[in-house]
């Protein structure tokens, strides 16, 4: 068993941590305060190459694994850039999977270029208004017309739809009184986001303004049939395929945050002298943050063992799972932490730790619940009966 980091992982880190050091906590407050997509961050990433971390060499990307691909994202959520510099190139870097092992030769060639070069970006619409997490039940349609398809819906919490060009859509082409099992009859598209044929209308939203999420109204959006991943009727599947992987970044990105306000917590707690003594000093200011390390560093080892099995082709839905609750969790609670030992102060913009706790919500509540995860280790590990 080996704990530490490889040397690639760590060139990985030291990489990515000197491009974040150029926008610093200054630059994010301001987006913070007035939006505006973090292109600065996307573009020196993508200049150098960490857009196709996980994509294979043949198609531009540099082929490394999942484990290299959270080390990536924790180094951006943990300089400070929180969800908004994290989410700003979330989809780059495992959004694409579906296109990658289900897509054929020309669409990898057409789809992925343009994406680990920076210049195009793409949104994942998979979430409706009307079925949240019951995603087989979604009703957005795909028609077949001629020589390609028709889609009409809704969809809802769509992030950076403002700024893509690209859109992964899930959509049903099957009524789901036509299929046998419920989890047929969706169908996966990466497709061009024609804006003459989709609304995108942002949602206000409590934090990481810079990255917006969105509901999107769409009325006659036309497909061709080249931009169908894999076959029709199978898309459920291939989302699948990617979940485990989403839920490792995000669980590694909110540890990230998680270590971002605990060392701004931990700075402030020996600066800040009250009674004649730093704050620091009083056990009550320590615990929370010494019982935070210890849950960040728990979080983080489930997130490298997730890695880890994913990148062995081992099953890691279980942990995936698991590293997605404890990381949001331990990212939630140190960031509370901060908060509080900032006293007053941890409630003024200036001091960032209140935006870390606002953007810490995030992986609490998407791509999955934590209820649902729940639910998931207590049938799937526990062998427990289905409860919905
Ligand atoms: C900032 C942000 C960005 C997002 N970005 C995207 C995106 O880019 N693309 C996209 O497709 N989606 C996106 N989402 C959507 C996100 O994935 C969904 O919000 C999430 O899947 C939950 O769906 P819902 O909000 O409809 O909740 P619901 O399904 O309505 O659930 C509401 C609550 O009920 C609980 N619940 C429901 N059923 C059960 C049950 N059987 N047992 C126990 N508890 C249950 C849930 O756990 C949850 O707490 C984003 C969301 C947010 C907040």
């Amino acid at each position: 068993m080996d704990f530490a980091l490889t040397s690639v992982q760590e060139s990985v880190r030291d990489a990515v941590a000197r491009i974040c050091a150029r926008f610093g906590d200054d630059f994010w407050l301001e987006r913070d305060r007035h939006g505006g997509f973090p292109t600065e961050l996307h573009q020196a990433l993508a200049a150098d190459g960490w857009l196709g971390i996980c994509i294979p060499e043949e198609y531009g990307g540099s082929g490394l694994g999942v484990a290299e691909a959270a080390v990536m994202m924790q180094t951006i959520a943990e300089s400070g850039a929180a969800m908004a510099g994290a989410s700003a190139v979330h989809m780059n870097i495992f959004g694409l999977n579906p296109v990658v092992v289900f897509g054929n030769d020309a669409q990898k060639r057409r789809m992925l270029p343009p994406l680990i070069a920076g210049k195009e970006r793409a949104c994942f619409a998979v979430t409706e208004p009307n079925t949240g997490l019951d995603t087989t039940k979604l009703r957005t349609r795909a028609e077949r017309r001629n020589d390609g398809y028709v889609i009409d819906g809704a969809k809802i919490w769509i992030s950076t739809a403002q700024v893509a060009e690209k859109m992964l859509i899930l959509a049903r082409t099957t009524p789901l009184e036509e299929v046998k099992k419920r989890t047929e009859g969706l169908s996966l598209f990466y497709t061009t986001l024609d804006r003459s044929r989709v609304e995108v209308r942002e949602i206000e939203k409590m934090g990481r303004k810079a990255v917006d999420s969105n509901q999107l109204f769409i009325d006659g959006l036309e497909v061709p049939e080249e931009d169908r991943i894999g076959e029709e009727g199978r898309g459920f599947e291939y989302i699948l395929h990617g979940l485990n992987p989403e839920r490792i970044l995000v669980g590694a990105e909110a540890v990230g945050i998680g270590r971002a306000a605990l060392k701004r917590a931990t700075q402030y707690a020996k600066e800040r002298v009250v009674f004649g003594r730093p704050i620091g000093q009083n056990q009550a200011i320590q615990h929370p943050l010494a019982e935070s390390w210890m849950e960040l560093e728990a979080a983080d080892l489930m997130v490298k063992r997730a890695a880890w099995e994913y990148d062995q082709g081992l099953p890691c839905g279980a942990s995936a799972n698991a590293a997605k609750y404890l990381g949001a969790e331990a990212g939630f609670k140190a960031c509370t932490a901060a908060v509080m030992t900032h006293g007053g102060y941890g409630y003024a913009k200036e001091f960032h730790v209140e935006r870390y706790l606002r953007e810490s919500m995030i992986p609490r509540l998407t791509p999955v619940s934590p209820q649902l995860i729940l639910c998931f280790i207590a049938e799937r590990v526990l062998g427990l009966p289905r409860s919905y």
